[in-house]
């Protein structure tokens, strides 16, 4: 899913600020962490959702990950 209109987020009830620039409008888009990279660092990630954050004016990137949701 993806949204590529900015907008105002909160992420467990904080609103999200890019930290770079200070910019609070973000467009979304979530990212399935099944790489072998993420088997070869050990990470119990794979195939685990990541919800991304993109700020609108410097392109900083907000990572979310839920751990409790696995993707099949
Ligand atoms: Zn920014």
């Amino acid at each position: 899913m993806e949204n590529q209109i900015a907008a105002e987020y909160e992420v467990k009830s904080k609103k999200l600020i890019c930290p770079h620039c200070g910019e609070n409008k973000f467009w979304t888009r979530q990212t399935l962490m099944n790489t072998r990279a993420s088997t070869f660092f050990g990470f119990d990630w794979a195939n685990r959702k990541a919800q991304n954050y993109i700020c609108d004016n410097c392109g900083y990137v907000f990572w979310f990950f839920d751990r409790n949701e696995k993707v099949i």
